[in-house]
């Protein structure tokens, strides 16, 4: 069998609700993220049943898997596009995140020719060092690229935090966020009504009641499909954490020691694993490996299994603490983190089983 990726679909839904409903209380919308699952069309939908409005998505080949199976939008593009496909993001998208006067100039362009509205959320860096204009330069560059715009409509700011830097969401930065909107407002006398402040790390700030009054929408994705916050390094109680499980054969049991014999050098992906040497040790080797998801991060259902390496197709697991016997042919069960469930998702070898 391929791996397995159990999808459970009513956890999503359920999570995608409560989401929903805990923003909405705050006078927050909601933009749910399909990025991690590829522009799954069988998950999308679920997004829709529970309510979710806008579709956020990376890439303009997701938003096209999602139409073609007749997942309507609103989409949004949330990776800030490239030059050479703004036609189709134009085409299909109708809120895109921008952080260049370039591409606003070309969105304009595009919308103008086509008669066409998009609407335009401007980046600001607060702090995280991945995309949008630093924060100390946001203001001039925000009311440029409101000048720009006529067929685009430039509706509002937002930011992206723990994403490169780590950087949590605080008062601090929302407000930062706020201020530069209100003096785009002020040098412009336009109104710029979208202030979008997040995405699942910035969840903690909300439960804490911590959110400065203003920030009215957040994009988010991990906490709906694993109900974790992998910035704040935290599990989210109020919602369902096996929403996905990965599932995978059992191809060897062997009891062998713990180090390996003979001169070491590097792993098949260049790495120098750690070996400490625990004797000899009952291991399990699974029909998984690096391509299909991140081993490493995989987290057995069965405390008691220890997830040692993989290379491409192996990965090896410790079962010398296993109560029940295991035998080759034998599944083992795994929950994942965002980046195991990425590449899970993204990976056209392992199966996935809607239930
Ligand atoms: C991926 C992404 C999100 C969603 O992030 P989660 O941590 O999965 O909630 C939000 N905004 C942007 C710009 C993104 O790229």
């Amino acid at each position: 069998m391929r791996p397995r990726l159990y999808v459970d679909l009513s956890k999503i839904r359920a999570n995608a609700q409560r989401v929903l409903e805990f923003l909405s209380k705050h006078g927050i919308e909601l933009v749910a993220v399909t990025k991690v699952t590829l522009g799954d069309p069988n998950i999308a939908r679920v997004l829709r049943e529970a309510g979710v409005r806008i579709i956020g998505e990376s890439r303009i080949q997701n938003v096209e898997r999602l139409i073609s199976s007749g997942v309507t939008g609103p989409f949004m593009m949330l990776r800030i596009p490239q030059l050479s496909e703004i036609d189709s993001i134009v085409g299909l998208c109708d809120y895109i995140l921008v952080s260049e006067l370039d591409v606003v100039r070309k969105i304009e362009e595009l919308c103008r020719e086509k008669k066409h509205r998009t609407k335009l959320i401007y980046m600001v860096d607060v702090g995280d060092l991945r995309e949008g204009v630093w924060y100390e330069n946001a203001v001039e560059e925000v009311v440029q690229a409101a000048k720009m715009c006529d067929w685009a409509e430039l509706c509002g700011v937002g930011t992206n935090l723990g994403c490169y830097g780590g950087v949590l969401a605080s008062e601090e930065n929302m407000r930062m966020l706020l201020n530069i909107r209100d003096n785009v407002e002020r040098l412009t006398k336009k109104s710029f009504p979208i202030v979008s402040g997040g995405n699942t790390s910035a969840l903690k700030l909300v439960e804490e009641e911590r959110l400065p009054q203003g920030v009215n929408q957040f994009r988010v994705g991990e906490a709906i499909y694993l109900g974790t916050d992998v910035t704040n390094n935290r599990e989210i109680s109020w919602l369902e954490r096996d929403a996905f499980i990965l599932e995978a054969e059992v191809i060897e049991l062997k009891t062998k020691p713990s180090v390996p014999v003979g001169e070491t050098g590097f792993d098949a992906f260049g790495r120098k694993p750690n070996f400490f040497d625990k004797g000899w040790r009952r291991r399990a080797i699974l029909a998984l490996g690096e391509q299909d998801t991140v081993p490493g991060q995989l987290k057995p259902l069965d405390e008691k299994v220890e997830v040692i390496h993989a290379s491409s197709d192996h990965t090896i697991v410790d079962i010398s603490d296993v109560d029940r016997s295991i035998r080759v042919g034998d599944t083992m069960k795994f929950r994942l983190t965002y980046a195991a469930l990425l590449r899970a998702m993204t990976c056209p070898h392992v199966e996935k089983i809607y239930v």
